[in-house]
């Protein structure tokens, strides 16, 4: 086993890899920008480094200020958080140059995935149902308005690089389409460096269902079961439930074997999730994620598994501490990402946390990294903590869930905790009787 890690990354998942670490016995290692000297991570490690400006590009994503930190502070390995290098080939492969272990798949399974062309040639290859598209990118208007007309409207099209819900485009009709294209095209150039595009029929009223898979990277692998993410603003997910509330035992048993099948085939190793649009009881895969997710706790809650744990385990080269048979569902979770945005717009809202106190009882849990006094910085993502409940069954969690956005108090920004709160009255969230869509429309309507 190692002992001691690197953790490249900042605020709730960097606790969340430390408390993991410090279970197992692991020295951590923390690092940091000069803007987050004060941070919890900081605090909360054994050791830390600064790596450099406040700017993510200097500091969370510099290759080099990291691979030193680890020199420096003789890490044997690093474990990446989500976002920043958790999806970066390059990163992986000069870790291997560098002779440090990288909690994470191989880079070869990071860049087939990261290609969402080649990751869905892959699947398919594999067995896993797809969204009816072209076979591949589109280079032109013309092959654009030639594969619409053969999967029919509405369509959307999405960068092959794409990621956090951007670089897609929706066309409804005929008349729609150049300028989606173009735009699309566009996008992905400024964004991701990289104008692929390509198409798939945009489904009209889907869930977006997720399958948690792991693997030993030498031929086995499970699957957890799903998470529902369709609670989305802008592609980007806000509230998150495990089991989902539309799957049966058949339907989680069927298409979590295909999963787990899937990535046994490829020896993936660690933790990745494989996922998809779900509408009239068909599954349609989207991408893959090559790491560990923000709602991964919804899984944890209900299969009383540490995923993170067993991510250093097998990159340590230690067999899974748990086979397919080991894993029984227990009751429902359900996470809330709270962000510090004000609302109706949802604009960023940093600043100085006065007084904060976390939720606390059974079935309740708060991953966050405030402390009060703490001033969230402007430079990287507004999420700020994850509630995460869980209860015998939904209606407990709901109302656990309610219970405990109450006792919740952030003083000194604001945060989305409202709209959590205004939630939790809608009776189709409490139904579970949602799509993708629903979100949007609601937020259209109750901010008219
Ligand atoms: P990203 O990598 O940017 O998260 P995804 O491919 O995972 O992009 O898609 C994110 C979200 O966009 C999905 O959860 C869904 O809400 C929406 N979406 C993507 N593809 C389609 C589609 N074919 N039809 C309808 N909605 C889609």
């Amino acid at each position: 086993m190692f002992e001691k890690i690197l953790i490249a990354n900042r605020g709730e998942i960097a606790l969340r890899v430390i408390r993991a670490c410090r279970e197992m016995g692991i020295k951590s290692v923390a690092v940091h920008s000069t803007a987050d000297s004060d941070a919890m991570h900081v605090r909360m490690a054994d050791e830390s480094v600064c790596i450099g400006p406040p700017s993510s590009s200097q500091s969370y994503l510099s290759i080099p200020a990291i691979i030193s930190a680890c020199e420096i502070t003789g890490a044997e390995a690093i474990h990446p958080g989500y976002g920043f290098l958790s999806e970066n080939a390059s990163f992986v492969q000069a870790l291997e140059d560098h002779d440090i272990a990288f909690i994470g798949p191989t880079a070869e399974h990071i860049r087939i995935m990261g290609d969402k062309i080649t990751a869905k040639d892959t699947m398919k290859r594999l067995g896993v149902p797809c969204v009816p598209g072209s076979d591949g990118g589109v280079a032109t208007v013309e092959e654009a308005l030639t594969v619409a007309a053969q999967i029919g409207y509405p369509v959307i099209i999405k960068a092959t690089a794409g990621g956090g819900g951007r670089g897609m485009k929706v066309a409804k009709t005929e008349a729609d389409l150049e300028v989606a294209f173009r735009t699309a095209r566009s996008e992905a150039k400024a964004a991701f460096g990289n104008d692929e595009v390509y198409m798939e029929k945009y489904l009209q009223r889907p869930r977006h269902i997720e399958i948690q898979v792991f693997g030993d990277g030498k031929g086995s692998a499970v699957h957890l079961g799903e998470r529902d993410c369709s609670l989305q603003r802008r592609h980007q997910k806000v509230f998150e439930e495990a089991p989902g509330p539309c799957i049966t035992p058949e339907l989680r048993a069927r298409i979590g074997k295909t999963c787990a099948d899937a990535v046994a085939a490829i020896n993936y190793i660690g933790a990745g999730t494989i996922e998809f649009l779900y509408e009239d009881g068909e599954f349609y895969f989207i991408e893959m994620n090559t790491r560990l997710q923000v709602e991964h706790p919804v899984t944890e809650g209900i299969f009383g598994v540490d995923l993170v744990r067993e991510q250093i385990r097998v990159a340590a080269g230690l067999p899974m501490s748990f086979g397919q048979d080991d894993l029984t569902i227990n009751g429902h979770a359900i996470e809330v990402r709270i962000n510090a945005e004000r609302l109706p717009n949802f604009a960023p809202c940093p600043g100085k946390v006065k007084v904060f106190h976390a939720p606390g009882g059974l079935g309740v849990r708060m991953d966050s990294a405030l402390y009060a006094g703490y001033s969230i910085p402007p430079y990287y993502d507004s999420l700020i903590g994850k509630l995460i409940v869980h209860g015998r069954d939904r209606p407990e969690a709901l109302a656990r869930l309610k219970r405990a956005l109450g006792e919740l108090i952030v003083d000194g920004v604001d945060t989305t905790v409202p709209l959590f709160d205004a939630l939790l009255e809608e009776p189709d969230i409490l139904a579970g009787d949602y799509s993708i869509h629903w979100l949007e429309k609601w937020l259209a309507e109750a901010f008219a």
